[in-house]
Parts: structure tokens; C-alpha cells; sequence
């Protein structure tokens, strides 16, 4: 007998209008535990949207958000609840604590240190050392754990972040264009560490530009006016006309 599915988000009928514009509309979405999906569509798609909605940064209209195996509703709740079940955005602009080491950063975002203002009274046990130190070698940051986080470039503030979200155990991780503002060595190495991530996280990556996306693409979500006009690989996306047509007279780089 196969494993019964097991969906870390189950999101039925939402609607979200505003001020009468309908931004999410009839949306049907289904994610596994494990998934590493990436989201795509052009410009007003609603996929910032979609994520506010997951977050409850913004309350549906209508529908459902189911998470995990408990089946909570995340529609009932609040942001911080829902943080606390274990959904962890990153936004585009990187937030780390630009006077602290690479190090410390991570320690701080460890459940147990707190935050900043208790950490002078927090202690670090091998066993939590062992975490951040996990956790700066997936981020490929280990050699630099002792530099100040403000001197890092972009890409390694991004980094940064993704390791401090990942320090705080996420269930499902949420990244809105991660690529944004970096390098083309950065963007390939932030693919790497995304696909390094599957399997052991549940990550949405919403992203705009079509490389990076070809590069880390398991599948694919193909959001047009608040509704999936298309799920699958992304050869399936490439050539399934529908999309064409809404990419129609833009180039593929763009095109997210
Ligand atoms: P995307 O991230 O795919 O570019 P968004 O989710 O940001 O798209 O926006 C979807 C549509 O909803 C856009 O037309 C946008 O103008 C509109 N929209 C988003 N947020 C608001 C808001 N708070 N008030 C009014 N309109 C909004
Ligand atoms: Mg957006």
C-alpha cells in the first residue's frame, strides 16, 4: 500500500478582492510535505498576494488554507499564530543585525536564545552550537561566521537570512524572489541552497526571473489573474500555450 499523501498546504475556493478588483480568484492550490514549489506569472498575477494570504498578513474573502497534517485553518488566524505554527517568510529586502557576526546572527534567531535582548543570558550548549553550525555550512557561510554581518554583500545577506529562518525549524518556508539584486554567481549559488534545502523543508519560492527559475525547478505553478492556469515540469510550462499567450511579447528572462 502506497503512503497516504500528505499535504503540507491545502488551500480550496479563496477569493480576495480589493475594492472590487478581484485579486485571488476561485484559487485551488495543493502542495506536499517536502516540496520545493516555485510560483510564477506576470506582473499583477497575485502572487505576493497569494503568500500575504498564507501568512494572514491579509484575510480572505472566501475559502480555505489548510496546513499540515493537523489541518489547521489559517484563515481563522492570526500572523502571529501562524508564525508560531511554523511558516517563515522571507521578504525581498534581506533583515539581518547588520552589527553582529555571521555567527551570532544565526544564535540569535535560535528559538531558545530569544532574540537579541535576552541573548547576553543565553548559553550555548555543543548541541545548539552544532545546529548553527549545520546550518552556516548549508548557507556556505561557515568560513566567514566571524565577520560582521553589515560587511557582507547582498547575496550573503540573503544567505543570512535564509539561515536565520532556518533556525527557527520552519515547517514551510516562503521566499519572495530571492534573486532579486544579485549577481548571476549569486543567483546560481542561491539555487543551490534552495535545492539543498528539499525534502527536509517544505519551501514556495515566487520568483521573476526565468533562469533561476529553470534552475531550481521541481514544479511549477503558473499563477494569471489570481488563478493556477497551469501546474506541472517546466518543459509541460514551456510549451503549454495558455502560457504563451500570457507571456505573449515579453522575453523569457522577464517573463515572471
Ligand atoms: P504580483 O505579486 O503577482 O505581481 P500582487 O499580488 O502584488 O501581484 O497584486 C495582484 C493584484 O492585486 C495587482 O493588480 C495589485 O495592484 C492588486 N493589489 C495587491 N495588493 C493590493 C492592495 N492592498 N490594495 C489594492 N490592490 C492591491
Ligand atoms: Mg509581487
Amino acid at each position: 500500500m502506497s503512503k497516504p499523501q500528505e499535504f503540507i498546504l491545502t488551500i480550496e475556493n479563496v477569493n480576495k478582492s480589493f475594492e472590487g478588483f478581484k485579486a485571488i480568484s476561485d484559487l485551488n492550490f495543493y502542495m506536499d510535505k517536502g516540496e520545493l514549489r516555485t510560483i510564477i506569472g506576470p506582473n499583477g498575477a497575485g502572487k505576493s498576494t497569494f503568500l500575504d494570504l498564507i501568512t494572514g498578513k491579509i484575510k480572505t474573502d472566501t475559502g480555505k488554507i489548510l496546513f499540515g497534517n493537523e489541518d489547521h485553518d489559517l484563515t481563522k488566524l492570526r500572523e502571529y499564530q501562524i508564525n508560531r505554527l511554523g511558516i517563515a517568510r522571507k521578504f525581498q529586502t534581506p533583515s539581518v543585525y547588520e552589527d553582529h557576526t555571521v555567527f551570532d546572527n544565526i544564535m540569535l534567531s535560535l528559538p531558545e536564545s530569544r532574540g537579541v535582548f535576552s541573548s547576553i543570558f543565553f548559553r550555548l550548549d555543543s548541541e545548539a552550537k552544532d545546529r548553527i553550525t549545520e546550518i552556516l555550512k548549508t548557507i556556505r557561510l561557515k568560513d566567514m561566521e566571524t565577520v560582521i554581518a553589515g560587511a557582507l554583500s547582498h547575496g550573503q545577506k540573503q544567505w543570512l537570512e535564509i539561515g536565520m529562518l532556518l533556525a527557527q525549524q520552519p515547517k514551510l518556508l516562503l521566499v519572495d524572489e530571492p534573486a532579486a539584486g544579485m549577481s548571476d554567481d549569486e543567483t546560481k549559488r542561491t539555487g543551490e541552497l534552495l535545492l539543498s534545502l528539499e525534502e527536509k523543508h517544505s519551501i514556495i519560492v515566487i520568483e521573476h526571473d526565468m533562469e533561476f527559475v529553470r534552475q531550481i525547478a521541481r514544479k511549477v505553478t503558473v499563477l494569471h489573474q489570481g488563478k493556477v492556469i497551469k501546474e506541472g515540469s517546466m518543459d509541460s510550462i514551456q510549451s503549454d500555450p495558455t502560457v504563451a499567450e500570457v507571456y505573449l511579447g515579453r522575453k523569457h528572462s522577464t517573463a515572471a
